[in-house]
């Protein structure tokens, strides 16, 4: 991931935004190494990104056109995040990973992600950059609570992309999913069943 390609993406600004940020920097340099791809969303505000936790390569982030700078800066730190550091299966096998256990370690996932997000923002911070009064709060909140109260937060805030809390995101996707590999077990049942009366 080169510099000339993220400028062309999300302009000078957002650059130059990394380039003050030395966590960013270093996001950066492992994303480079896993040949992360980066690409924009145009006319969105929101953000979101894919990997796999087995095999970080090639994974992919995604970020909106709309937004400030300073917005996509944060917002590439959040997916960052999830892309180096996420813990969480995309696709969870229900043999090994029940329900609660998911929406357990999306929400802690997501707990993280949003406090790395928070170190940079307070990075940008004191280097005089003007920083929404909302990334203020959740910094505040790291600082006097830690993990436990970026948790409760994360927990009570909304999914920038569904609307609708993590908890019943995380939750609708997981069951989907089992429900989906139902159905393909079912499928496989079926074929068999088909090639045994045959
Ligand atoms: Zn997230």
């Amino acid at each position: 991931m080169d510099r000339s390609l993220l400028e062309a993406r999300f302009g000078k600004k957002f650059v130059a935004l990394i380039d003050d940020s030395p966590l960013l920097q270093r996001d950066l340099r492992a994303l480079a190494r896993l040949k992360c791809r980066v690409r924009r969303w145009n006319g969105k505000h929101a953000a979101y990104s894919k990997t796999d936790i087995n095999d970080r390569r090639n994974a992919l982030i995604v970020i909106g056109s709309k937004g400030t700078p300073l917005d996509k800066v944060l917002q590439f730190a959040h997916e960052a995040y999830h892309v180096l550091k996420g813990f969480t299966p995309s696709y969870p096998d229900p043999k090994v990973m029940s329900r609660a256990q998911y929406l357990a370690s999306s929400i802690a996932e997501e707990t993280r992600a949003v406090m790395h997000e928070a170190r940079v923002a307070e990075e940008l911070y004191d280097k005089g950059y003007l920083v929404p009064a909302r990334h203020l709060r959740t910094l505040v909140e790291l600082h006097r609570g830690g993990y436990s109260a970026i948790k409760a937060e994360v927990e009570s805030s909304m999914a920038s992309i569904s609307n609708e809390s993590y908890r019943d995101t995380y939750g609708r996707y997981y069951d989907q999913h089992v429900a989906a590999l139902g159905r393909k077990r079912l499928h496989r049942l079926e074929a068999r069943k088909v090639v045994c009366s045959a």
